[in-house]
């Protein structure tokens, strides 16, 4: 399959992480070349210097643009996983990777499903105020173009959404 990033966005606990990793684990074992760029790894380092406020701002998603595209260059596939709340931030990452390689995936999930999820905490941190700037929450989530791939983790098991994506990029 040609080397592509694939960038799954959607609020937190929307299920992005999990399907992202079960994703890049198919594409191994068929001997492809793919890096996951998930946004939570990354504000360890490369976006450590970045404040909780960045997340509707261009720059993260820029830092991770620019590396999807030097790892397509190089003939990698890329998995990102991040939230991206911003129909701006979506259009930033395509002009970037370059609208043929880049494949938007709407991971889906209602707000209330996650956050009885809430697989990080951060939900009850949100919604009690003790964190700031939480796309769903208390920072914007812009829906975007329905003819995207969007993918309902409410539906259906972490392995059919992977399967529903597989075969929506074919
Ligand atoms: P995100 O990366 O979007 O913040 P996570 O992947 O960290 O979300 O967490 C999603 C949670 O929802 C996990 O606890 C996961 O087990 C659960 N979950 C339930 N159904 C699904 C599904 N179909 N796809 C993905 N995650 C799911």
């Amino acid at each position: 399959m040609r080397v592509k990033t694939y960038w799954l966005f959607g609020i937190s606990g929307a299920g992005k992480t999990t399907i992202a990793q079960a994703w890049v684990q198919q594409w191994k074992s068929l001997g492809e070349p793919v890096v996951l760029l998930d946004e939570e790894a990354l504000k360890i380092g490369l976006n450590s210097d970045l404040n909780a406020a960045a997340i509707l701002k261009e720059e993260p998603t820029r830092r991770i643009a620019e590396l999807a595209k030097l790892l397509n260059q190089r003939g990698i596939t890329v998995i990102v996983s991040a939230i991206t709340p911003l129909n701006a931030q979506r259009q930033l990452a395509s002009q970037i990777v370059g609208p043929k390689l880049y494949t938007p995936i709407w991971i889906d999930s209602p707000v209330q499903i996650c956050q009885r999820r809430d697989p990080k905490g951060l939900y009850v941190k949100a919604l009690s105020n003790r964190l700031k700037f939480f796309p769903g929450v208390n920072a914007p989530f812009e829906n975007p173009d329905t003819s995207l791939i969007k993918v309902s983790t409410d539906q259906f098991s972490v392995s059919q959404c992977v399967e529903l994506i597989f075969k929506s990029i074919k």
